[in-house]
Formats: structure tokens, C-alpha cells, sequence
């Protein structure tokens, strides 16, 4: 069992990160025993199907903050949603070949592996969590001649699992080949690893990561208290070494569905130099019913934050369609009527004014 140390004390950002990750935690009876307030072999039952995964860092970060229980304990609802789908945005639909998905013309996701730095229970890849995917050089190989033989990607944005918990050479492998290929433009990573691992974030890594910008990442992160003085110190060093950061948040019932949260988080955000770039309304993933929202509800709150906050720390609020329909962006209705030519606009105060 973890002992509750009051973990508030610094955690050291230590160089072999594969080291402290091999101790990362998969058994539910390690769990600090006052995040887990149910039976615990109804946690146990919901792991076999969903396993819990935590490296220590983000387990001691919750220990700390009962409040991001939620992201990665195990939750007995999980086994009684049927009403969501195994595969919402319908990936293996769109998948030319293995680890590739081309949904939109100029853009393809290449899906490296599925290994993560903590299981989120709301992941949208919940399948695959923890499972024995086939992923590898050999995948890789595939995935990269399909992108050579399509002219017609511009953008490929390199997630999983996550791409950063790929050794060196890997990542250096794999971002080689990308920018070699002519006809792409735009590598990206996705990543939750800065805001879940960031002792991954050491000088070997950012030395690979710099030989590539101008490169562009996508941090998820869910909830300020995720950004914490070595969260900081790893973005500090991406963006010090010219990577051009973004965040992705997933808006979730009883994580961060309030007004003053996420002002929190988006200020913070932007104080390390993380643009918020996009804000997901939850998936329709099986065993993560508890943690949607009505849209309406995800609507109400970004037009309480737009005109409120800094235009810089607004992210664009997307729902991701059912299979394969792809990300839409959805938008409180500023335009209140129109006659010819002549608008009636509400400002973020709620103001009407005339615009020709
Ligand atoms: S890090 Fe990303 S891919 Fe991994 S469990 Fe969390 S949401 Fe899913």
C-alpha cells in the first residue's frame, strides 16, 4: 500500500524515467486507502475489465487532491453503462491500415502504441487500454509508406497511448521519417505525459524532440491541479526548446464542469505557456457515462467564459461525431436575427447591438 505521506512535498524530476515508471502502480490494493471508499472488490471486478494504471507521480498528485479521483480510480458505473459504444468516433472504420486513421482529407492520426502514463477512465480508447495491441516498427513501416503513397496529407498527428512514453531512439526514429516525407507539413504529438509524467520530460528528450521544430504538441490536461511546479519546469523546457504547445481538455461531469475551474485551468495554462487549443465534450465511450454532460450544459459554460477571460485562453469547443462523422465545433448563437443586410449581434454580456 502507498503510504499517505502528505505528498505535497516536491517531487523530484528524476532523470531515469524509465526507471520510476517501471514502478508505476496496477493493483487496486495499492491504492492509498482513502481514494478508495467503496467495496474494494468492486473496484477489482471493474480493473479486470478496465484496468487501473497510475505511474506514482499522478498517484500521489490524487492521493493529495481527492478531487482527480475521478480521472483514474476505477468506478463501479463503468460496468453498468451499455449505452455507450466500444469504438465511438468509429478509429477502426477509417483505418487504411493498422495504427493509421484517415478521416479527414489533408490529415491522418498514427497511433504508435498503447501504452500511457496513467489510465483515464474516460479515454475514448478505453478497448485497448492495458490490452495486448499490436503496435511496433513493423506497424510503424506500414503506417509511414501508406502517408509517402498520400500526397494529400499535410498534417500527421502522432498519438496512442502516448508517443512521448516511447524510448529515444523510437521517437527520433519516427519523427525522421515524418518530416522526411515531402508532401507533410505538420507533425504533431498528442500527449498527456507533461501534464501526468513530467519527469519523462528530461534533456535526452527535449535534445531529440528540438532537431524537429518547428514541431507542435497537445497536451491533455483535465484540471488545474494537474499543473503543479514540475508540470511547469517540463513545459517550461518543451517550449524553451522552440515546441509550440497546445492543450486539449475533455470538459467531464465531476472533474471540471464549472465556470471557475476551468477559468483556473485555462489561465494557468497560458501562464506556462500552453495555448488552450481545444475543449471536448466527453465521448460516448462504454463505461464512461458518468462523467457526460448535456451539450447544452458545455455551450452554457464556454459562453461564460468567452469575453470573460482572455480570447487567448479560450479554447474552441468540439464534440467528436459517432463513427467517423468527425470533430465539429459547437458555438453559443451570437447572432440573434438578420434583415437584408443588418445583423442583431449580442455581445459576451448579453447586449444587443445593430451591425451593418
Ligand atoms: S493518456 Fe490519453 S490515451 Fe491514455 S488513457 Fe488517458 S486519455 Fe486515454
Amino acid at each position: 500500500m502507498l503510504k499517505n505521506t502528505g505528498f505535497c512535498d516536491r517531487y523530484i524530476i528524476m532523470k531515469n524515467w524509465q526507471k520510476e515508471y517501471s514502478k508505476s502502480i496496477r493493483n487496486i490494493d495499492e491504492i492509498p486507502s482513502h481514494l478508495v471508499d467503496k467495496d474494494i472488490s468492486s473496484l477489482k471486478r471493474v480493473s479486470e475489465k478496465y484496468p487501473f494504471f497510475s505511474n506514482r507521480y499522478y498517484l500521489n498528485l490524487v492521493s493529495n487532491h481527492p478531487e482527480l479521483k475521478p480521472v483514474i480510480i476505477p468506478d463501479e458505473r463503468e460496468l453498468e453503462d451499455n449505452t455507450g459504444l466500444e469504438d465511438p468516433l468509429g478509429e477502426e472504420i477509417d483505418s487504411p491500415v493498422p495504427g493509421i486513421v484517415h478521416r479527414y482529407p489533408d490529415r491522418v492520426l498514427f497511433l504508435t502504441h498503447n501504452i500511457c502514463p496513467i489510465h483515464c477512465r474516460y479515454c475514448t480508447r478505453k478497448r485497448i487500454l492495458g490490452k495486448n495491441v499490436n503496435f511496433g516498427k513493423n506497424t510503424w513501416d506500414r503506417g509511414i509508406k501508406y502517408i509517402e503513397s498520400h500526397k494529400e496529407i499535410f498534417d500527421v498527428l502522432i498519438s496512442g497511448g502516448d508517443p512521448l512514453l516511447l524510448n529515444n531512439s523510437e521517437i527520433l526514429y519516427l519523427l525522421e521519417k515524418l518530416k522526411n516525407i515531402e508532401h507533410v507539413g505538420l507533425v504533431r504529438i498528442g500527449t498527456r505525459v507533461p501534464a501526468a509524467f513530467p519527469e519523462r520530460i528530461n534533456s535526452e528528450l527535449i535534445n531529440t524532440l528540438k532537431q524537429f521544430i518547428p514541431l507542435y504538441m497537445n497536451i491533455h490536461f483535465v484540471h488545474p491541479l494537474e499543473i503543479t511546479e514540475e508540470v511547469k519546469t517540463a513545459c517550461l523546457r518543451l517550449s524553451g526548446a522552440g515546441i509550440i504547445l497546445g492543450a486539449q481538455i475533455v470538459l467531464l461531469k465531476g472533474i471540471n464542469d464549472n465556470v471557475e475551474t476551468l477559468k483556473i485551468l485555462l489561465r494557468e495554462l497560458l501562464k506556462i505557456g500552453v495555448k488552450p487549443y481545444a475543449l471536448f465534450h466527453p465521448d460516448n465511450t462504454r463505461g464512461t457515462a458518468h462523467f457526460r454532460l448535456s451539450i447544452d450544459k458545455g455551450i452554457s459554460i464556454v459562453h461564460k467564459l468567452r469575453g470573460f477571460i482572455s480570447g487567448m485562453a479560450v479554447p474552441n469547443y468540439m464534440v467528436d461525431l459517432y463513427r467517423g462523422g468527425g470533430k465539429v465545433e459547437i458555438c453559443y448563437n451570437y447572432i440573434k436575427s438578420k434583415d437584408g443586410d443588418t445583423y442583431e449581434i449580442e455581445n459576451y454580456e448579453g447586449k444587443h447591438f445593430e451591425y451593418r
